[in-house]
């Protein structure tokens, strides 16, 4: 039998974010992942705590963004490999009352750090700006399939690689067990998947699929991520990820050829330069009816918990979600009302 402290369900950005927790405070944990690849995979892994559409901050935006580039950077030294990627994003404009609303954004106090005032209207090779763009600062990717990749190639002997079976899971007051595995508690990261997961699949979990293209541009030589219409980023090589799509009905996980045509005719808003296509991808991020992250302990059961909800932010938002989680399980502490599951109707 094998004893640990926590056991893990799922190791996407959720999961790896609590396991580096548990990590950093010497705790012991278990992981099992089916290794079939989640919505972390497929991400872009942008960090940008702004809303570009809006013109301010996501909830809590510059909280996370403070706590998540130095959260990344102690796993990069560790591995000794890099996975973040600091680049500007050049916000394209669509309409020329844009202007006026970025520039009495980027005065505002919130704002300032990220969003810079000058409207700039030269031409870039290759990328269609006829109304101008602005640059935010602060942002850029992690490379987050690499991340994850590298984080669990480091941590092997301590991931079982299969789906987690539920029926097999005996919970007591005292620990739960799991196959050849007693912990005192287990934590369920396994994201849109959770809509599986007879602990919490009463949660409004609602899921929203996107679909991305990579793409090769050799002529593009961007060095700064593109946000028109969609986001266009450079992965290295001439290849750039392009994406995605927001698709609320269809909760497959096939892509369409109307997904594609959608997604180019974006890509030909934003650049004139030839490129092809390399892949065409979709994954569900987790997504939740009021927006906030889905965090806690099950209703009947103390030692059943939950981090999940990361929805389209999970780069910025899973260390710090990650961190509540911890502190409310180890040191009693408070989850924030808008984070925490009691927030809906009980469920068991
Ligand atoms: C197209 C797209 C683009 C995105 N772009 C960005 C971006 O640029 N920046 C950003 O911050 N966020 C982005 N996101 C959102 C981001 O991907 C999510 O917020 C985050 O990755 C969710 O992480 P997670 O660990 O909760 O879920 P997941 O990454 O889905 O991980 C869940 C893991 O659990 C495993 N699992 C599930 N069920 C079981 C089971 N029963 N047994 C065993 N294992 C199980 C899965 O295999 C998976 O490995 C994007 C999402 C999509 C779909």
């Amino acid at each position: 039998m094998k004893q640990v402290d926590t056991l893990i369900v799922g190791f996407g950005l959720a999961g790896l974010a609590y396991a580096e927790t548990l990590r950093q405070h010497h705790q012991s944990f278990h992981i099992v992942d089916q290794a079939k690849g989640g919505s972390s995979v497929i991400a872009a892994g942008i960090y940008n705590p702004t809303v570009l559409k809006r013109f301010n901050l996501t909830w809590k935006g510059d909280e996370f963004h403070t706590a998540a580039l130095p959260f990344y950077k102690v796993i990069e030294k560790r591995l000794s490999k890099q996975f973040i990627y600091p680049y500007p994003i050049l916000k394209l404009f669509s309409q020329a009352a844009d202007h006026n609303q970025w520039s009495v954004a980027s005065d505002r106090e919130d704002m300032s750090n990220f969003l810079d005032p000058k409207i700039n209207k030269d031409v870039f090779k290759g990328i269609k700006s006829p109304l101008g763009y602005a640059i935010v600062n602060q942002c850029g990717r992690v490379d987050t399939t690499a991340l994850i990749q590298a984080y669990a190639a480091s941590i092997s002997t301590y991931i079982t690689q299969t789906s987690f079976d539920y029926s097999k899971m005996k919970v007591s007051s005292s620990h739960i067990t799991y196959k050849d595995i007693t912990a005192k508690r287990v934590v369920f990261c396994e994201g849109y998947a959770m809509v599986h997961n007879p602990f919490f699949n009463q949660l409004p979990l609602i899921g929203s699929k996107g679909q991305i293209l990579i793409i090769n541009a050799p002529e593009l030589k961007l060095e700064s991520i593109l946000k028109g219409p969609i986001f266009i980023a450079p992965l290295g090589n001439d290849k750039y990820w392009a994406g995605a799509s927001f698709e609320q009905e269809d909760k497959s996980l096939s892509i369409t050829a109307e997904g594609a045509q959608w997604l180019k005719d974006k890509i030909e808003r934003m650049i004139d330069v030839p490129y092809t296509v390399e892949k065409h991808i979709t994954h569900i991020r987790p997504t939740v009816k009021d927006r906030r992250p889905l965090l806690g302990t099950h209703d009947q059961y103390p030692n059943v918990h939950l981090l999940n909800g990361m929805g389209s932010r999970g780069v910025l938002t899973a260390p710090s979600a990650a961190k509540w989680l911890f502190n409310h399980i180890k040191r009693q502490e408070n989850l924030p009302k808008e984070v925490d599951i009691n927030r809906f109707e009980k469920i068991g």
